[in-house]
């Protein structure tokens, strides 16, 4: 499954910017994902809850930012959210169109619990 690797990847790196004896603080891990990048939402939200259950960091959520396919047009500079994969500008027509967004797949922040666990 596409996505479970993803969830995985994307653990691996949290893994990364946050040590090992801090799992446990991270919150929420918010991500961009484009239309482009072949990723189902959904089915990356539940990967990313089961790879991460039964580990330091199980009940941190994934927030997921769509990223709308962009084209822009070389002949008009026309930007524009179309289908994705559609190189058409729907201005003038032109299939002269470089993607400007859509095919992100990056995490972008990590939120962590700065507060120490209170032990009252
Ligand atoms: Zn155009």
């Amino acid at each position: 499954m596409h996505e479970l690797s993803i969830a995985q990847g994307i653990v691996d790196i949290v893994g990364q910017y946050v040590p090992r004896e801090r799992h446990e603080t991270v919150r929420l891990v918010r991500i961009r994902v484009g239309d482009l990048a072949g990723v189902v939402p959904d089915s990356l939200a539940f990967c990313f809850t089961a790879v991460t259950a039964g580990t330091p960091m199980a009940g941190a959520l994934l927030e997921i930012e769509h990223v709308p396919y962009t084209i822009r047009c070389t002949d008009c500079a026309n930007a524009s959210t179309t289908e994705p994969g559609l190189a058409l500008c729907p201005r003038c027509g032109s299939t002269a169109t470089t993607i400007v967004a859509g095919t992100e797949l990056q995490v972008m922040t990590i939120d962590v619990d700065e507060e120490t666990p209170e032990h009252s």
